[in-house]
C-alpha cells in the first residue's frame, strides 16, 4: 500500500474518537514525506535534531513537527524556532531550557511530559513523582515560554498485550489523577504502529505512527543521523 493510503486507513480507524495521527518519519527521506503532504497531511514526528532541522529547512513552512526523541538540553536552540509540540520531556531542566530558547524565539513552545511506564530500562522519561515535582513546582510559574499541554508514554516492546494494556492503562489513570488540579493537561501520546489499537481504547489522544506508515526502518542509524549536530 501506499504512503498516502496507508495514513489514510489509520484515519478510518481513529474517526470521531479524538485522537490525533503523527507520522513518525524518522531515518525516511524528504519525497516520502512529502508525497504524504502533498495529500494533505502535515504532522510528522522526528526523534533525531539534526535529521529534524534538515527537512524542516527543506520542506514546506506549514508543516507541524513534533520531536518525540531523547532531548539533549544543548541541542534545544535548534529546534526551538519552529517545533510545534516536544512530547519527551523528561526533565525540569530541559523544561527550563526550552522555556529560554523559546523565549529567544519570541514563541511559546508546547510540552508533553514523559513518563516512564515500560519495564524496560531503556525507555525514557521521569516517575509519576517527579511529574509532579514539576506540576507543583513555583518555577515552573515562571516559565512563560513553554505550555505542558500533557503527558507521553511509551510501552514495553513486547507481543503480550495484556502487559502494554496494563502500562498504558497505568498512564491513563495518572493522567486522569492530574485532572483536577491541571485541567490544562488535555493529551495523553500514546500507542505506535504495534500498539495503537490498544492505548486508543485505554484513553490515548494522540498516536505516533511510524513503521505503519512508511514501512519498516531497517537501519537505524543512516547517514541523516550523523551530521554535526
Ligand atoms: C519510532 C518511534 C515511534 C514510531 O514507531 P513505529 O513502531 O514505527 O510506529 C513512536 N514514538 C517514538 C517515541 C518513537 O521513537
Amino acid at each position: 500500500m501506499s504512503i498516502v493510503a496507508n495514513i489514510q486507513e489509520i484515519e478510518e480507524q481513529i474517526k470521531g474518537k479524538g485522537v490525533t495521527l503523527i507520522a513518525v518519519s524518522k531515518t525516511k527521506p524528504v519525497e516520502m514525506l512529502m508525497e504524504a503532504y502533498e495529500a494533505g497531511f502535515k504532522c510528522f514526528g522526528e526523534n533525531y535534531v539534526q535529521e529534524l532541522i534538515e527537512k524542516q529547512d527543506k520542506m514546506p513552512k506549514d508543516i507541524e513537527w513534533h520531536f518525540i526523541g531523547h532531548l539533549q538540553s544543548n541541542k534545544v536552540k535548534y529546534i526551538a524556532p519552529f517545533v510545534s509540540l516536544i512530547h519527551s520531556v523528561d526533565s525540569f531542566r530541559l523544561l527550563q531550557e526550552i522555556n529560554k530558547q523559546a523565549a529567544k524565539n519570541n514563541r511559546v513552545i508546547d510540552c508533553l511530559l514523559q513518563i516512564y511506564i515500560a519495564e524496560e530500562d531503556t525507555k525514557s522519561g521521569m516517575t509519576e513523582d517527579e511529574c509532579l515535582e514539576i506540576l507543583q513546582s513555583e518555577v515552573l510559574k515562571n516559565l512563560t515560554n513553554i505550555s505542558i499541554k500533557g503527558l507521553m508514554g511509551m510501552s514495553t516492546f513486547t507481543d503480550d498485550e495484556n502487559q502494554v494494556r496494563k502500562e498504558f492503562r497505568k498512564l491513563k489513570t495518572f493522567h486522569a489523577s492530574l485532572l483536577t488540579s491541571y485541567p490544562y493537561l488535555t493529551t495523553i501520546s500514546m500507542g505506535m504502529s504495534g500498539d495503537y489499537a490498544i492505548a486508543i481504547e485505554e484513553g490515548s489522544t494522540m498516536i505516533r505512527v511510524g513503521s505503519k506508515i512508511f514501512g519498516n526502518r531497517s537501519v537505524q542509524t543512516g547517514s541523516i543521523q550523523t551530521g554535526s549536530i
